[in-house]
Parts: C-alpha cells; structure tokens; sequence
C-alpha cells in the first residue's frame, strides 16, 4: 500500500496516525516528531502540569500496536516534491502521501532570547523549566494577556507568586473579544490577586527585572512571554506548498497543500472556511483532532470522495477559577447579545448575524456552548427573547 509520512508528532500528527487506521488504512505510516519525548497533550501544561499536579501529559496511544512507526527527535528540514522526499535531521524519508503537522512555535520578545529568566510555554520542557520557579513562590511577570497569559497568571497566583501581567493593549484578549465583552474579564485578574496593566509595553528584559515604556521597572524572577505564535512552516521554504501571510500552509477545502499529495492539519495550517466566509488560521486543540479526521478519511476514499472541512470552531480556557469557552467564528460588524450578567458567576454572550448564531462565549455555562454550538453548526436563526434569558436553554427561532 501506499506510504503516509506525518511530519510532526503533536496533537494533529498523532491524531492524522491514529485516524488513518481507525479509517482502514492499510498502507505504512511513519509518524515523525523533534521533540524527544513520548508525543504529549498541551493544554495541561498550563494548568495541572504547571503545578506539579501532574508530570506529563502523554497520549494513551499504543503506536505499536497500530503499526504506526514512531520516530522521535526527528526533525523535518525540508522537502523535495519532485523526488517525493522528505529531507530530515535523520536523513531523506520517502513518502507516497505527507501530512505536514509541525504545529506552531511561540512568538518572543526580540532581544530576550538568552536572557535567563524568560520563558515561554509551549513544550513540556518548557513546562518543566518553569514549575520550580513557581513553586518557588516569588516574583512573575506575564507578557500578554492572551489565553496562555490568563492560565499562567492563574496557576502562578495558585502557586502563591507575586503576579503582574503586562498588556499592550488596553484589555484582555484584545485579539480575540470585543472591549464591552473583555473589560468585564479584566476583574478577574485583580480579584485572583494578580495585577493587570494595560496599554503597557516592555521594552527591556535585564537579570531579575522587566523594564516598561514608561520607564517603569517590575522585579521579576520569571518572565512568562505569551504573544501568541506562528506556525512552524519555516522549513517548507522553496519546497512549492504555498503559504498564506500570516504563515500558515494555505491548505484548500480538504486540507490539500498547493502540492499534489500534500496535506497539512492543526495549528500549522488554515484553511477556508465556505461557513465564515473567510480563512481561517484555528490555534486550538478541536482543531487537531477534527480536521485530522478530514484528511484520513479523504486519504481512505480517495480524491474528492472524502468530506470538505468546516468545522464550527471550539475552544476552552480554565482561567481564574473559572471555565471559558468559545464556539464559532464572529465578526466586529456582528450584533452582540448578552446572556446573563457579566460581573456574575457565569454568563454567555451570542454574537448574531441577520438573526443567525455565529459565535458563542460561554462562562461557566457549558450547556449554552454545547446548544449553541449545534445552532451555529445548523446556521438557524435564534429565538432572541429565550437568548437573552439565561433561564431557558438557547432554541432555534
Ligand atoms: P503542536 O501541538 O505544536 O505539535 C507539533 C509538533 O511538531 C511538536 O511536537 C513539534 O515539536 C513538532 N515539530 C515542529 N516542527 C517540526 C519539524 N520540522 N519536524 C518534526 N517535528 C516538528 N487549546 C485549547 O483548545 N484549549 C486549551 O486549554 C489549550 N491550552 C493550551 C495550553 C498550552 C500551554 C499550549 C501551548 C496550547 C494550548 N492549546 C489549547 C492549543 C492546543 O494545544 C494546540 O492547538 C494543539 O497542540 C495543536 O496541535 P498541533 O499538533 O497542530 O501542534
């Protein structure tokens, strides 16, 4: 049978390995990965792995028992279509079929590099080095008040650190909610005991202190760098498979590369989305395990046989004692409806197109993501007056 080569061991390229043969697949597939650690789930490291409550986080996955050739510490350098090779640190690796899942990298401060003390997370090294220092109880400093932001400063306060989290803009998730939606996000800093500065930028990392624009300087015995991060394509450069601006492998409707038996899955690829109108780069987890699926049953059926990807997108964050959640894709021209009260416990927003669901911000309230992710699937209209009463679930119009 043919050969499968996934470059990349994360998420996506487990679940790529996996869903092959859960499809039938009858061919080799050799699953490649840099890192040299039994292939691990992120999302614990900023949380229970953070804090020691857990060591690691590998995948109950027998890759043996599935005839999926692992090789690990293995990196990917580059890639000669016309030969059908795939140049890596071990040497050439011939495939029939290659599924690029090299993830994404953590952006950094420029200038931060060597300097010891700063960190990011994203590897279950990365994880390792920080526990100590959190466990240690002393001074942190968050850059970013993204996701990985939020879910450090909470493990960090829960660690019993002193904790300033520096944002340059003027709120949490600047990037991904609206100001009326994140302003009320912003309490939570403060009442975990972590302190939020906005419109703050750092413009110096020295030895035990972080300086800001303002000339202001922060003692720091770590400093946690979450800016965000871009996919790990660098190696693809002068190999033909197109990448899109912000870095990511532009793969079409079925997760094709520009390359012919090329696919690309997870957080290293976008794709476009017919239901959002636009493409989409999705750095979450949902992501790795869905669209992984689309292209082991397209690989199964064969060319244009196997179903197109337009997954609603999900996500969720354990932030501040609390469960976020998100579903679906909203734009800033969309309306905005609230779902309970947003400095209580637990609130949803819904964010509506021409009457229509189009995205979902559920705190603590699992079962409006869960209804709302299956209207914004279905694209119906929504009874307005039930939405905005969080007594009654969310329902169609
Ligand atoms: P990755 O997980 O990045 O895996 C890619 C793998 O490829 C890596 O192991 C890398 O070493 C390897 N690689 C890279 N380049 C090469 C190469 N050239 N050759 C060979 N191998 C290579 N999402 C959520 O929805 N909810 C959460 O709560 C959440 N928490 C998170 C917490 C953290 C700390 C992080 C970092 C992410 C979190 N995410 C969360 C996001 C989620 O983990 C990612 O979307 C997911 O890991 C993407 O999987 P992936 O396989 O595409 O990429």
């Amino acid at each position: 049978g043919r050969r499968v080569v996934v470059a990349g061991a994360g998420m996506a390229g487990v679940q790529t390995a996996v869903a092959l043969r859960e499809q039938g697949w009858t061919g080799a597939i050799v699953l490649l990965g840099a890192e040299p650690h039994p292939p691990y789930d992120r999302p614990p490291l900023s949380k229970a792995v953070l804090l020691g409550k857990a060591e690691g986080a590998a995948f109950d996955v027998d890759f043996a028992s599935l005839d999926i050739d692992l090789r690990l510490g293995v990196e990917a350098t580059g890639l000669r279509p016309a030969e059908r090779l795939l140049d890596t640190t071990a040497g050439p690796v011939a495939y029939d079929v290659l599924v690029v899942a090299t993830g994404a990298d953590p952006v950094t401060l420029p200038g931060t590099a060597d300097v010891p003390g700063v960190y990011v997370l994203r590897t279950l090294d990365d994880a390792v080095r920080l526990r100590p220092v959190l466990a240690a109880g002393r001074d942190v400093v968050a850059v970013g008040a993204g996701w990985i932001g939020a879910e450090v400063a909470t493990a960090a306060r829960e660690a019993g650190c002193r904790v300033t989290v520096v944002e340059a803009s003027g709120r949490p998730l600047a990037g991904a909610l609206p100001a009326e939606v994140a302003a009320h996000m912003a309490g939570w800093y403060e009442q975990a005991g972590a302190r939020l500065l906005t419109h703050a930028k750092v413009t110096s990392v020295a030895e035990g202190a972080v300086v800001l624009d303002d000339g202001s300087r922060l003692p720091a015995d770590a400093v946690v760098v979450g800016v965000g991060a871009r996919p790990a394509t660098g190696w693809l450069a002068g190999s033909g498979v197109e990448l899109a601006a912000d870095g990511s492998v532009a793969a079409d409707e079925r997760l094709r590369t520009s390359v012919p038996d090329v696919w690309a899955v997870g957080d290293c690829a976008s794709f476009p989305s017919a239901r959002f109108g636009r493409r989409l780069l999705v750095h979450h987890w949902d992501n790795a395990l869905q669209g992984p699926r689309t292209v082991a049953q397209n690989l199964v059926l064969g060319p244009e046989e196997g179903p197109v990807y337009d997954p609603v997108p999900y996500f969720w964050s354990e932030q501040f004692g609390r469960f976020v959640q998100y579903a679906g894709h909203h734009a800033d021209a969309d309306e905005l409806l609230w779902r309970g009260d947003p400095e209580g416990a637990s609130w949803s927003v819904c964010w509506l197109r021409s009457g229509v669901l189009r995205g979902l911000l559920a705190v603590g309230r699992p079962r409006d993501l869960a209804q709302g992710r299956r209207l914004i699937e279905q694209g119906t209209a929504l009874d307005r007056t039930r939405a905005a009463d969080p007594s009654v679930p969310l329902k169609a119009a």
